[in-house]
């Protein structure tokens, strides 16, 4: 994969990654597994390349990172330095997450987000059977 990312954003994307073990899609997929669903992996095919596809729920889920897609909560907080480089670029970030979702909306799929900092030891449980319920569309 080309590197194209300044040495600002990696050393961000690092320090992201350090502090976690495993990747969070990685959590949510090997417990989707062990509840029995199948899923595919980055569908390219359909918008904003989901990071797991339940055809058989017509379900999509993004796992997403709170600072790149502005979760709203403490892990979400921009930078101080450089705000004029990361407000936009976090925008626009935004603008596609919401045009994707409306996108596969329309095409039928429900689209369902975990946030990174719901995967945290002490929520991760409470989270991840509340994903299982709305995959099977249960009312919680
Ligand atoms: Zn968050």
């Amino acid at each position: 994969m080309a590197d194209t990312k300044t040495s600002e954003e990696r050393s961000l994307n690092m320090s992201h990654i350090r502090s976690v073990n495993t990747k969070p899609e990685e959590i949510v997929r090997k417990f989707l597994f062990s509840q029995g669903f199948r899923y595919r992996k980055n569908d390219k095919r359909l918008p904003g390349k989901p990071d797991i596809v339940l055809p058989k729920y017509k379900t999509v889920v993004f796992v997403n990172g709170c600072f790149w897609h502005m979760h709203n909560c403490s892990r979400a907080r921009l930078p101080k330095s450089n705000l004029e480089y990361w407000a936009p670029k976090i925008q626009k970030n935004i603008e596609r997450d919401q045009d994707n979702y409306k996108k596969l909306r329309n095409m039928g799929w429900k689209v369902i987000i975990v946030w990174e900092c719901e995967l945290k030891k002490k929520v991760a449980n409470d989270r991840l059977n509340r994903l299982c319920s709305e995959i099977l569309d249960v009312r919680v």
